[in-house]
């Protein structure tokens, strides 16, 4: 089968899994858990926001007219603090005391600062002139009552959240999280909490790839390690086709006991590739077995976590409900010169440095596909593509935060 390239494997997962994805069953759930979840539905505005003419400043509401040539005296008619109504309308040459959040008096169409004013008695001198609408937000000025302010298909962020909390939704509701089986295989993998001896290693992918997936809006479901058999690996598959997806971690090499791919085909698995040209990762395995997709990812833990989050993340970002799944790519420019071979992508764990005004992402060659401790300090990935060998300092490359 042909090695494909990182766009077009990625465009063949995205085909598949949309292909099969038939718009997944909703749920509610409490406010306070809906982070992370895909909204099934559209959420209107209850009512208009902001719902009262809303001071923006502590200050003095005024009709902007009677505060055009400095200073203005007007006359001081009383005070309106957050929390209670206005009870106030304003004539000519009239203001209100008026607090942040409070709703200004009628016929109001500015406020000024308080840093703006002097207050003799009931007199208040503004020293600055203001234009009609300045520091006090009109009624349905931000949203009308009934408009949409969130659309089904998003993940729901913590904006998201004040969102749904302004409109008084303690209840939301979310597309049911997919079950997604994950299945480690190799000999040499104990369970965490195991005592290993030298030449065995405890298994880190299951638990890596759960977090990947939850974070994703999918519920893992770990499997026990799957040993490098024909038998027992075909047994756990059969237990993980029962899910919704299925994540397999080693055995996909050209290794002796790389069984996975025998197995996927015995079971008559439709294989749309085993390879793509991206390191880490190059032996990749997605297709569709007894209608539920596979995906068979190299074991280096390395080559899981990035073969997860640029191939795999598709299937459940869209098993989810969510409307699409795109890479979070942005140019940077790179602190110092990297080369590279160019026949594979790579994605290379970086870091983002330097401030606001000049940031720059640094890539620490070292750490093979096995070091995960060096992985985890890195903050992003930086993709140098297979097309290019050479990039100076300074020069952008693409990077995605992880
Ligand atoms: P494989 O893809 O099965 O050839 O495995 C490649 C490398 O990844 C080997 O060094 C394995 O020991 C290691 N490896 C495989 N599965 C896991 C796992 N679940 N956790 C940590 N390392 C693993
Ligand atoms: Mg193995």
């Amino acid at each position: 089968m042909q090695a494909l390239r990182f766009d077009e494997g990625r465009a063949t997962v995205f085909e598949r899994i949309r292909e099969c994805v038939s718009g997944p069953a909703v749920e509610t759930v409490p406010l306070d858990t809906a982070a992370g979840r895909i909204l099934a539905e559209d959420v209107c505005a209850d009512r208009d926001y902001p719902p009262f003419n809303r001071s923006a400043r502590d200050g003095f509401a005024v009709i902007a007219a009677d505060v055009q040539a400095v200073p203005a005296t007007l006359d001081l008619i009383g005070e309106t603090q957050a929390g209670e109504p206005s009870r106030f309308s304003l004539e000519r040459g009239q203001t209100v005391e008026i607090m942040t959040g409070a709703p200004g008096p009628e016929n109001a169409d500015a406020v000024v600062m308080v840093e703006y004013s002097q207050r003799n008695g009931r007199r208040v001198q503004l020293n600055k002139p203001i234009a009609s609408g300045r520091n006090l937000i009109m009624a349905g000025e931000e949203v009308r009552r009934g408009q949409r302010v969130l659309a089904p298909g998003r993940r729901i962020s913590f904006a998201s959240i004040a969102v749904l909390a302004t409109v008084g939704r303690s209840e939301v509701p979310v597309f049911r999280r997919p079950e997604v089986a994950i299945l480690s295989t190799g000999d040499e993998v104990l369970p965490v909490g195991a005592t290993p001896a030298s030449y065995q290693i405890r298994n880190s992918n299951a638990h890596s790839l759960a977090e990947q997936v939850r974070r994703r809006g999918g519920a893992p479901k770990i499997l026990p390690v799957a040993r490098d058999t024909l038998a027992e690996t075909q047994r756990l598959i059969e237990v993980g086709l029962k899910s919704d997806l299925l994540l397999l971690s080693g055995g996909v090499s050209m290794g002796k006991h790389d069984v996975v791919e025998e197995v996927l085909l015995g079971l008559g698995t439709e294989l749309f590739f085993t390879t793509v040209r991206i390191q880490p990762g190059k032996p990749l395995v997605f297709g569709y077995c007894r209608d539920t997709p596979v995906f068979g990812l190299p074991g280096n833990p390395l080559s899981t976590m990035v073969t997860f989050e640029v191939f795999a993340s598709i299937a459940v970002d869209l098993m989810a409900g969510a409307s699409d799944s795109p890479l979070p790519f942005m140019g940077v420019p790179l602190a110092a010169g990297f080369r590279h071979k160019p026949v594979l992508t790579r994605f290379i764990g970086a870091r983002l440095e330097g401030s606001y005004t000049d940031t720059r992402v640094r890539i620490d060659r070292g750490g093979g596909s096995g070091d995960v401790a060096a992985f985890a300090r890195a903050d992003c990935l930086a993709v140098a593509t297979e097309d290019r060998s050479e990039w100076q300092a300074g020069d952008l490359m693409q990077v995605m935060p992880l």
